[in-house]
């Protein structure tokens, strides 16, 4: 399983969306206008699938 991130516009930090999904159902996956409160500039931002990244989680 993935965690899916932004990063944030201010700050450049990465922001965990809270979305968890895996590389196959991502890639099927059309995420778009989603809010996520940004725990770095408390700034709520707005982003589509192509401002997203994936970042593995150990299993385990
Ligand atoms: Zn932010």
């Amino acid at each position: 399983m993935f965690k899916v991130k932004i990063l944030c516009p201010s700050t450049q930090q990465p922001v965990d969306t809270g979305i968890a999904t895996s590389q196959q159902s991502w890639e099927s996956t059309s995420a778009t206008n989603n809010r996520v409160r940004c725990p770095h500039c408390s700034e709520t931002h707005t982003w589509d699938k192509p401002d997203a990244f994936l970042e593995g989680v150990s299993a385990g």
